[in-house]
């Protein structure tokens, strides 16, 4: 392949990724039909991925299998079920509907999706930060930091709780920012398209994108095993927060080493499932097999 062409690919991977799926998402709404035309949006980001992980992964040692497939899958069921399950029960009780009518509901759709992001970050930030500062919560969120590698499919790797408490803390600071519900469709669209990217094992260039947006390039930085290096880039789409509150952590150039973390992590389903509640004994147990499984 021509050197020029995977020099291009890795450049301008992410923002075209972002774009076209925005692209399909905004067909959808013209012609009524977000829902489905997000599920293709999202099918179309994790198609190229797919192609994008075998033809330029940011790490080969990353493409061998971990084990972890099938938690990672079955992780991300089980927290995106109860999450639309949370939003479901939510909408049947009318809670999304009494937000205040704001004057942005009116507004133009970029300003409302630019206010709605930067005000859930506000909360996501918060929350993100705390799960790493706060050793009752981090139980939870090192289960998504378990991991000793990144690529598409443990994106959605979050113990049920820890997702659970990152819903709590982004839709209040967006609902009462009063935009409207296409508003909030497209700030949850655009964070899911973020979200996928940042996890993908391909060895995109993102420049100056990353002093705006959460890119791969910065999400690595934050799962380093390290935590005087990972306790940083704590936004879930925009780095505003961490840029202003000192825990940015940027080294173009640089790479990551190792990834993961230094707690013990069951190597199994239910025993991730149940490590957060019984953690001092499930460390106990990780010791005395020596660091099986991580
Ligand atoms: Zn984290
Ligand atoms: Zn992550």
């Amino acid at each position: 392949m021509d050197r020029g062409v995977a020099d291009a690919a890795r450049r301008w991977a992410w923002p075209f990724l972002v774009a076209s799926a925005c692209a399909i998402l905004a067909a959808g709404f013209a012609r009524g039909t977000p829902t489905l035309f997000f599920n293709l949006s999202y099918a179309w980001i994790i198609a190229w991925l797919l192609l994008l992980e075998a033809w330029l992964p940011f790490r080969a040692s990353w493409r061998r299998p971990d084990g972890q497939i099938l938690h990672d899958l079955g992780h991300t069921l089980l927290n995106k079920g109860l999450v639309q399950l949370l939003i479901i029960t939510l909408a049947g009780r009318g809670v999304l509907e009494q937000r205040a009518p704001g004057l942005l509901a009116t507004a133009p759709m970029a300003l409302q999706v630019a206010v709605g992001l930067v005000a859930s970050e506000f909360g996501l930030y918060w929350a993100h930060r705390l799960k790493h500062e706060w050793p009752a919560l981090w139980r939870f969120h090192a289960v998504h930091h378990s991991v000793r590698k990144l690529w598409l499919v443990n994106t959605g790797r979050f113990h049920f709780v820890d997702s659970l408490l990152a819903v709590a803390a982004s839709l209040p600071g967006l609902l009462l920012t009063g935009i409207s519900m296409d508003a909030i469709i497209w700030v949850s669209a655009i964070t899911a398209y973020i979200g996928i990217l940042t996890h993908c094992n391909v060895d995109m260039r993102c420049g100056r994108l990353s002093l705006v947006f959460n890119t791969p390039n910065l999400h690595r930085w934050h799962h380093a095993i390290d935590a005087s290096i990972g306790n940083s880039n704590y936004g879930e789409n925009l780095v505003l927060w961490d840029r202003l509150l000192g825990t940015f952590h940027h080294r173009p150039g640089a790479e990551v080493e190792t990834i993961g973390i230094r707690e013990f992590m069951p190597a199994g389903f239910l025993g991730q499932l149940a490590a957060p509640f019984r953690w001092r004994r499930c460390q106990a147990e990780g010791v005395s097999t020596a660091g099986e499984g991580r």
